[in-house]
């Protein structure tokens, strides 16, 4: 039998092997959607083992998502003789590659072991509270400039200095104040985890050359949506005096659509400058899609100015017509696809885990999702905000969290300030100093020696009171004899939390939210009883909230084994479905509208930014690609009318693809109850 590996190389073109052999230097893969460079990125790490000699141990891979990392993880396990060895493989995003040289390195930044990672709601309190606003679009504004600085690597002095107008001026004294407060946290946000390392790897040549004899061999997916800081860290991971960088990067930039988050296409045009024997390869056999599908992503891309020349073609024949689809609503929309899915499924006999749904903003979920219940279709979202984002979710596994841990800072800031309780910010301001002092978390600092001369106590007397009310949680929760389902119901109880919301939001969302909440605690006490079935050993409430801990560290969950993908186009990256449909292809949503006030340059750079993602939804469709618009769609409650998107009539659909027809609309539905008919003939026999 042949090695798996130089199998692997076997079923590999010309372009792709000479990818993955490769080893005089760095090399760039640049290539369109679904010509194989993922596919070029494993082969090549399975090479580097099995005939250059490198442990596992000292190979990264750099993916854009977690399951991503996860799923490239199994495939290269499965081209090596030894697939154990694959577990030793540094294969994740550049977010989680910082927190493992964070973890290691946090004293090099004056950082205690135990640091806490702020998601983007603790941030964005945290700039709520500093800009003295409840005006969320401003937050959101201010913290996408802080984001901004930080992943182009402009310090806060530097951006106070750059700051050309009023908004910028106060962006710019937030931010010095954020970092401030952040670091008296002991905590580290987003987009620290990729600064930090870099200026860690900066000024301290001991601590790189220590990464950089761990890290021999690195590989970066999705090569062109990394940003400044990013690409840093790659520069300082792969050079070193008289050591050849050794890396292999792949990319399209006909699908960069991360610009509005920093990333740069200039990175790659970047790397051949700063890599002058750069070896680029291109890649042009696509694998993925038939050729209508291939056909019209390259109309629609041909509208924008290119980088570098390339054309998709594919072996895989014509293809199902792509269908465009005019539609009245979105309701009707959304019901329409939950119907033609069901249809299309039972005449291919194919699983629901081979459909996507694709949309642009989170926001057109919601009526999807109720026409797939309707239709009993199961599904899951990824990119979207999962049941574990929500602002009220987060609130009570915060208070779980901190039970579980009570060294966590960020549940420990959300649990005290929510519901409020008398602890205000230059409380929390004053505990965090004194706790980065003394390297020890909020909630020990409350009872530290010393802390007496630092707060009064009108500000210790709260604040001791919710940490007592949180130990005797504690020590209840972890005896297994206390009946989890009874203590969280006191503790809801306890921390009056619908009361909160009643007081807090109007009657229609404070019902929401709670109901919310109920189906949360519902599903938790269903767990601590061993699950439905009652197979499972029953928990205590420790051992619950450990879970949801780690739950809500993951990317969503993904429960159901055969379901409809639901996910933004954001979210689809590198990602490939039998069946895609494509929805809200509207002027305003696809393109998105933006902002108006938008000068012209970055208008039309925008533009070229949506069509690309319109690019990456075609291409994420191997054998069928429905398309659809609305005439009409709901947006705060009124009716506004909506036109077909300019990247629809891109498409250049010719008379083999389907027209816009109404009349068709109809006809999937009577197809199914055609179908359904069929169905239960057999049963009435
Ligand atoms: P994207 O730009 O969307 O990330 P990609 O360039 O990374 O796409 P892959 O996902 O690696 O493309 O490959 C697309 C599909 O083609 C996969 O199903 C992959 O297994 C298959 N494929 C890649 N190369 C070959 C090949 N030489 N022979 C057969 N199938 C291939
Ligand atoms: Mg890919």
């Amino acid at each position: 039998m042949s090695h798996p590996n130089t199998s692997g190389l076997h079923g590999m073109n010309p372009p792709q092997r000479e990818a993955v052999k490769y080893m005089d230097g760095p090399c760039l893969v640049l290539a369109g959607a679904g010509s194989g460079k993922t596919r070029v990125i494993t082969q090549k790490i399975a090479h580097l083992i099995e005939d250059h000699g490198y442990k596992a141990s000292n190979i990264a891979a750099v993916t854009f998502t977690n399951k991503a990392a996860a799923e490239m993880q199994e495939r290269i396990a499965k081209l090596l003789k030894e697939p154990k060895e694959a577990k030793h493989l540094t294969v994740c995003t550049f977010h989680s590659l910082g927190v493992q040289i964070l973890r290691r390195e946090a004293r090099e930044l004056g950082l205690k072991d135990r640091f806490s990672i702020m998601d983007s709601d603790d941030c964005f309190s945290l700039v709520q509270d500093l800009a003295c606003t409840t005006d969320k679009q401003l937050i959101r504004r201010i913290q996408t400039d802080i984001s901004l600085w930080k992943n182009g690597l402009v310090d806060p002095e530097a951006a106070l200095k750059q700051a050309k107008n009023e908004h910028e001026d106060q962006a710019a004294r937030i931010y010095r104040s954020y970092v401030a407060t952040l670091s008296s946290y002991q905590a580290v946000d987003f987009d620290d985890l990729i600064r930090l390392p870099v200026e860690l790897f900066r000024g301290n040549e001991e601590v790189r050359d220590r990464w950089q004899r761990k890290l021999r061999y690195l590989l970066v997916d999705e090569y062109q949506d990394t940003n400044t800081c990013q690409y840093e860290l790659v520069k300082l991971l792969v050079t070193g005096l008289g050591k050849k960088p050794m890396f292999t990067a792949v990319g399209d930039d006909d699908q960069a659509i991360y610009a509005w988050r920093g990333a740069t296409i200039e990175n790659l045009k970047q790397l051949q400058v700063d890599f002058p024997d750069l070896k680029v390869i291109k890649l042009e056999q696509n694998y993925r899609s038939s050729t209508r599908i291939l056909q019209a992503a390259n109309a629609v891309i041909g509208n924008n100015p290119k980088l570098f020349e390339k054309q998709l073609w594919s072996e895989h024949g014509l293809g199902d017509p792509i269908k465009v689809m005019a539609m009245q609503d979105d309701e009707q929309e959304a019901e329409q696809v939950a119907i033609m899915i069901s249809a299309h499924k039972f005449e291919r006999r194919a699983k629901f885990s081979d459909y996507a749904i694709l949309y642009r903003g989170n926001h057109q979920s919601r009526v999807i999702e109720t026409a797939l219940r309707k239709e009993r279709i199961p599904y899951t979202i990824s990119g979207g905000q999962s049941f574990f984002d929500r602002a009220e979710i987060k609130d009570i596994v915060s208070y779980l969290r901190l039970v579980a841990n009570e060294d966590d800072d960020p549940a420990f800031i959300r649990a005290v300030t929510t519901p409020k309780r008398g602890v205000g910010q230059s409380t929390l301001e004053a505990l965090g100093a004194f706790a980065g002092q003394w390297q020890c978390s909020l909630f020990e600092a409350a009872f530290k020696g010393g802390i007496e001369s630092k707060l009064n106590d009108r500000q210790l007397g709260p604040l001791r009171e919710f940490c007592h009310f949180i130990n005797g949680l504690e020590a209840r929760a972890s005896q297994r004899g206390e009946n989890a389902a009874e203590l969280l119901d006191e503790m809801m109880k306890e921390i009056a939390y619908e009361s909160y919301l009643y007081t807090t939001f109007d009657e229609k969302q404070a019902q929401s939210k709670w109901q919310n909440v109920l189906d949360f605690t519902t599903w938790l006490k269903e767990k601590g009883t061993g699950g439905k079935d009652g197979t499972a050993e029953e928990k205590s409430l420790l051992e619950l909230t450990q879970m949801v801990a780690l739950m809500t560290m993951l990317e969503g969950r993904d429960e159901e084994p055969d379901a409809v993908r639901m996910s933004t186009l954001h979210a689809s990256k590198g990602l490939e479905f039998p069946h895609v449909f494509l929805v809200g292809v509207e002027e305003g949503i696809l393109p998105h509208k933006g902002d108006p006030d938008a000068p012209v340059e970055t208008l039309a750079a925008r533009i070229e930014e949506e069509r690309r993602l319109m690019y990456v939804g075609i291409t994420r469709a191997q054998r069928s690609l429905h398309v659809s618009w609305c005439k009409k769609r709901k947006r705060a409650r009124e009716s506004v009318n909506c036109d077909m998107s300019r990247f629809i009539k891109e498409m250049k659909l010719d008379e083999g693809d389907a027209v816009p027809k109404e009349e068709e609309v109809l006809t999937p539905q009577a197809r199914l109850a055609n179908l359904k008919a069929l169905l239960q003939k057999p049963k009435a026999a």
